[in-house]
């Protein structure tokens, strides 16, 4: 587990290229709950060609990208980055990817005729819709997280022309209240096997979803999420209706 439990240490990787729909907004926001709370906050970026140490932090972050960007980093995130993030998610710590980092999370996503190589943290595919499709919208998800109470609900927004199919043993991160979800049928959203946790929605997932941010904080420091001291979260708690009634939900 971390070194010291009183700094969270993120790395984000390729923040100059998978980071459509608020990536920084989450990195922000992670930072001021820290902040706010006497918990140091450290923040480093890699990207392309940059080496990775798998202890050197807390909470891995890949970002959404767009189909361009994602084939730029998908080799590098194979032959560089593969190794070092297998081993941090073996000793625990957060995997967190969103959008275009689920789908690089996975083995592979197809687009047409053409591979890209994931890094197999998690058993997924994805596949372009053959028409070009996309999968867009508000959307809202039922997740059960372990040390939380009961089930939560995650709000925000989706666009994706992958659609993701699970592996047969892999379960979900949520089930869709309102919205596409993985692939638009299957009811399932995201996927979560341990720390590693992949999802659809964006824009800005984190601000909306305060709860899951001290859920993010508190696993990756290896505390229990109920003992971070309460914060007033009087305008999270209005992003995180406003995301809801978006939603339908
Ligand atoms: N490029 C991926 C897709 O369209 C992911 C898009 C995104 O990150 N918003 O499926």
């Amino acid at each position: 587990m971390p070194g010291d439990q009183r700094t969270l240490r993120v790395c984000a990787l390729y923040p100059d290229l998978m980071n459509i729909y608020a990536d920084r907004g989450n990195m922000l926001l992670l930072e001021r709950r820290c902040q706010w709370r006497g918990i140091g906050f450290a923040l480093t970026a890699a990207s392309i060609g940059d080496e990775v140490d798998p202890d050197a932090h807390d909470l891995f972050y890949l970002g959404g990208g767009q189909d361009r960007d994602q084939q730029l980093c998908a080799e590098d995130l194979y032959e560089v980055k593969r190794a070092p993030l297998h081993a941090a998610a073996a000793r625990g710590a957060v995997v967190l990817g969103i959008c275009g980092g689920i789908q690089l999370l996975g083995d592979h996503y197809e687009l047409g005729t053409e591979r890209v190589p994931g890094i197999g943290l998690v058993d997924l595919v994805t596949r372009r819709a053959i028409d070009g499709s996309r999968l867009i919208g508000n959307v809202a998800i039922e997740v059960e997280l372990p040390g939380l109470d009961g089930p939560r609900v995650l709000a925000g927004f989706e666009n994706h022309g992958g659609r993701t199919h699970l592996g047969a043993a892999e379960r979900p991160l949520g089930r869709v209240l309102k919205g596409h979800g993985n692939d638009g049928r299957s009811g399932f959203e995201g996927v979560r096997r341990d720390n590693v946790i992949g999802t659809y929605l964006h824009g800005p997932l984190l601000p909306k979803n305060a709860w899951f941010a001290d859920y993010l904080l508190a696993t990756a420091l290896g505390i229990d999420p109920a003992s971070l001291p309460p914060l007033d979260d009087t305008l999270e708690d209005a992003a995180h209706a406003s995301a809801r009634r978006a939603a339908g939900v």
